[in-house]
C-alpha cells in the first residue's frame, strides 16, 4: 500500500490523495463505505495513475459525480480516481465547445446557454460530470448526450490517450462502450448550434421547474434508479405493483415518483441494493417485465 501511494505522490500533488475516504460524501445517495486510496487527477494526470497500477497491479475504480451509484458498504479496494474538481475546465471555438471531463454537465450546458449556443438545453438539472454523462449518455426531455457528442479523449487501461469519434462510443438509450473498454473519458468535444438565448434559458428553466414539481429531490437519490422498460414506465409499473412508500431499512420507493429509489433515512448500500431487488422480483411477478438498473454498482454486493 505504502508503494504505491509513494509511486502516486510523484505525479499528483499530496493533497489530492487521501486514505480510507468515505464514499458517501462522493455518490448523491449518500451510502457507500471507504475507498482504500482516493485520488483526484487533472485530466492529463490520469494516464500517470493508470499505469501506477498496472505497474504494481493494484485494482482502480473510476467515479465522476457519483450521481449514478451505489458503492458497496465494504468499500472499495485499491485506488478510486476521482475524475471530477481537478478535471474542469470548458473551451469555446466558435459553436465547438470542449470540456474536461470532469466539468459539471449542468454547468457546461449553462456556459452553453450563454454563449447563444442551443442542443443542451436537456442537460439542465442532471447532476453528473461530462465524463458520468458519456458513459451513461445522459438524457431527458427528448434529448440525450449522443445528439451533440463529436468526440472523447480517453485513457485507455493500458494507459494510451486516444480521441473517438462519437459513432465510434456506441451510444444508446443510457448505455455507451465506455464502461466495457474499460475506458476513462478524458474530455469532450461537442458542436452545438446558434439559437437565441432567451429560448435556450426558458427552456432550461421549464425543465428545471418540471423535475422540482415531479421528482423526490429533498432526498438522496440517483436519480431513476431503472431504465425505461420498452413500451412502459418503470415509475408506473412500480406504483401498481402496490410499491409507493415500500421501505427496506432507511431505502424507500419515493412516494413522489416511483422511478425513484431514495434513501430516506440513514440508508445503507446494503438497504439500497435489496430493495432494488425486492422491487425488481415484484415487478416481475405482476407484470413479467424485468427492470433493468440503471444506476451502476460499485464493489461488492
Ligand atoms: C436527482 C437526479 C436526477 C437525475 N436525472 C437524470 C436525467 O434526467 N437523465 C440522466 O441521464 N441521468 C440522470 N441522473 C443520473 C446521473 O446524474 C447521470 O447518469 C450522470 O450522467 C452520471 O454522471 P456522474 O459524473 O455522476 O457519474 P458517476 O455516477 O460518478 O458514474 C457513473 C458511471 O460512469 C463511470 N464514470 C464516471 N466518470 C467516468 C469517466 N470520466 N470515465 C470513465 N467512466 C466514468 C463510473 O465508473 C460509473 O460506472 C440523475 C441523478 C440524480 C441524482
Amino acid at each position: 500500500m505504502e508503494q504505491i501511494i509513494n509511486e502516486i505522490k510523484k505525479y499528483i500533488p499530496e493533497e489530492e490523495i487521501a486514505l480510507n475516504e468515505p464514499m458517501k460524501k462522493h455518490t448523491t445517495f449518500r451510502v457507500g463505505g471507504d475507498a482504500e486510496i482516493f485520488v483526484s487527477p487533472s485530466a492529463k494526470e490520469v494516464k500517470k495513475i493508470i499505469e501506477v497500477c498496472n505497474e504494481l497491479e493494484v485494482p482502480y475504480h473510476v467515479v465522476g459525480n457519483g450521481s449514478n451509484l451505489l458503492v458497496s458498504d465494504q468499500g472499495l479496494n485499491g485506488v478510486v480516481i476521482s475524475v471530477r474538481k481537478n478535471a474542469e475546465y470548458i473551451k469555446l471555438n466558435g459553436d465547438v465547445i470542449i470540456a474536461g471531463a470532469g466539468s459539471s454537465l449542468a454547468k457546461v450546458a449553462n456556459f452553453a446557454a450563454k454563449e447563444g449556443l442551443g442542443g443542451l438545453e436537456f442537460a439542465a438539472g442532471i447532476p453528473g460530470t461530462i465524463g458520468g454523462a458519456i458513459v451513461m449518455n445522459a438524457g431527458a426531455f427528448g434529448g440525450e448526450i449522443k445528439d451533440v457528442l463529436v468526440s472523447a479523449k480517453v485513457c485507455t487501461k493500458e494507459g494510451k490517450i486516444l480521441e473517438i469519434e462519437a459513432q465510434d462510443l456506441e451510444l444508446s438509450y443510457r448505455h455507451s462502450c465506455v464502461l466495457e473498454k474499460e475506458y476513462i473519458v478524458l474530455e469532450a468535444t461537442f458542436k452545438l448550434k446558434e439559437a437565441d438565448k432567451e429560448e435556450i434559458f426558458a427552456a432550461m428553466d421549464d425543465y428545471k421547474r418540471r423535475r422540482i414539481s415531479s421528482q423526490p429531490l429533498n432526498f438522496p437519490s440517483a436519480g431513476s434508479t431503472f431504465k425505461r422498460p420498452k413500451d412502459n414506465f418503470a415509475g408506473k409499473l412500480i406504483e401498481d405493483s402496490g410499491l409507493k412508500g415500500y421501505k427496506i431499512g432507511g431505502a424507500q420507493v419515493s412516494e413522489k415518483h416511483c422511478g425513484f429509489v431514495v434513501n430516506s433515512n440513514a440508508a445503507t448500500a446494503t438497504d439500497v441494493y435489496e430493495l432494488i431487488n425486492y422491487v425488481i422480483s415484484v415487478v416481475k411477478t405482476k407484470y413479467d417485465v424485468t427492470l433493468e438498473p440503471e444506476v451502476k454498482m460499485m464493489g461488492e454486493f
